[in-house]
């Protein structure tokens, strides 16, 4: 296998500046109002090397909410918990051409697309054991584990917005109900919210895309959770359906497995290599980074870095 080709702070730094002004082109996202108060000029790109070496430029220690990243690691444990035969019994393996909160099948097979979705991750918590917020707590201590960082919190202004205006995804966690595949109270759909509310860096997301590139290895080599077939599977699910309905396309241009979140971070998995994380929280039609997504894409055309 090729060695990770050589980074330095001044190459992501160039990265960043090229792609700087692509906010312009975008919107912060608003349908959740609390997000809608984000700063659209904030901008931060950050890499973990092979080595586990840390690469920052930007506004590096700017927070965000991680929304829709948060269902990797919510599957990584549900998946962890029950084996990957049970869970996907629940749910399916396939792509979308559908935005992130399109109802998918569950008026027609019942089921959700894949857990990459509002309504398959919606599930995908609920299928975490424990109650009240125990399945919340144990996604908030993955995430610390992860990025080796205890400090990370959840946002409780953006999950009370969340939960305040959250109708449609309340209205899919009834219809899952309705079809026998979600058993518990409204209390599992709080811990969505709750997860999609925790709060990070670009380089938290950097770690977490370096973990699941390398077996769920953590960057300082910590091998508490390694297990190369969950990382395969996040991998391949990160690859068919984390970009939402743009996920083919981009397979086309960058060719990395990556998780975005209308927060405005994107997170890269570079298989055996690194782990990229990128923010900006001007998004485009599909709910991606924009800046986010030009960042990625200059780094993967300087580096080779797609898997294809
Ligand atoms: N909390 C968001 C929602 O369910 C997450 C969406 C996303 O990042 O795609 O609407």
């Amino acid at each position: 296998t090729a060695e990770a080709p050589a980074i330095s702070e001044k190459t992501l730094n160039s990265i960043l500046e090229k792609n700087r002004t692509y906010y312009t082109q975008g919107k912060v996202a608003d349908y959740i109002p609390e997000l809608g108060k984000m700063d659209a000029k904030a901008i931060a790109f950050s890499v973990v090397d092979k080595n586990g070496k840390v690469y920052n430029t930007g506004d590096v220690s700017k927070k965000f909410t991680m929304q829709s990243i948060s269902k990797i690691i919510a599957l990584m444990i549900a998946v962890t918990e029950r084996g990957e035969a049970n869970v996907f019994d629940k749910m399916g393996y396939f792509g979308s051409d559908k935005p992130f909160n399109h109802f998918s099948n569950l008026e027609t097979t019942g089921k959700p697309l894949n857990p990459m979705m509002n309504a398959g991750a919606i599930l995908t918590t609920s299928l975490i054991s424990g109650d009240g917020d125990k399945p919340f707590l144990k996604v908030l201590d993955m995430v610390r584990f992860i990025t080796k960082n205890p400090t990370i919190e959840y946002s409780k202004s953006v999950y009370e917005s969340e939960k305040a205006t959250g109708h449609r995804n309340r209205g899919m966690f009834y219809l899952m109900k309705n079809n026998g595949l979600i058993s518990g109270n409204e209390d599992q759909l709080d811990n969505y919210f709750r997860q999609c509310s925790i709060e990070l860096t670009a380089e938290d997301l950097a770690k977490i895309g370096y973990f699941f590139a390398n077996q769920c290895v953590r960057f300082d080599g910590d091998t508490t959770y390694k297990n190369a077939e969950i990382a395969k599977l996040i991998e391949s699910q990160m690859l068919t359906a984390g970009m939402y309905e743009f996920s083919g396309e981009y397979s086309r241009t960058v060719g990395l497995p990556s998780k975005s979140g209308v927060g405005g971070g994107i997170t890269v998995s570079v298989p055996g290599k690194m782990g990229i994380g990128v923010f900006s929280p001007s998004l485009d039609q599909h709910g991606n980074s924009l800046a986010g997504y030009h960042m990625i894409l200059d780094m993967v055309k300087q580096f080779g870095l797609s898997i294809f």
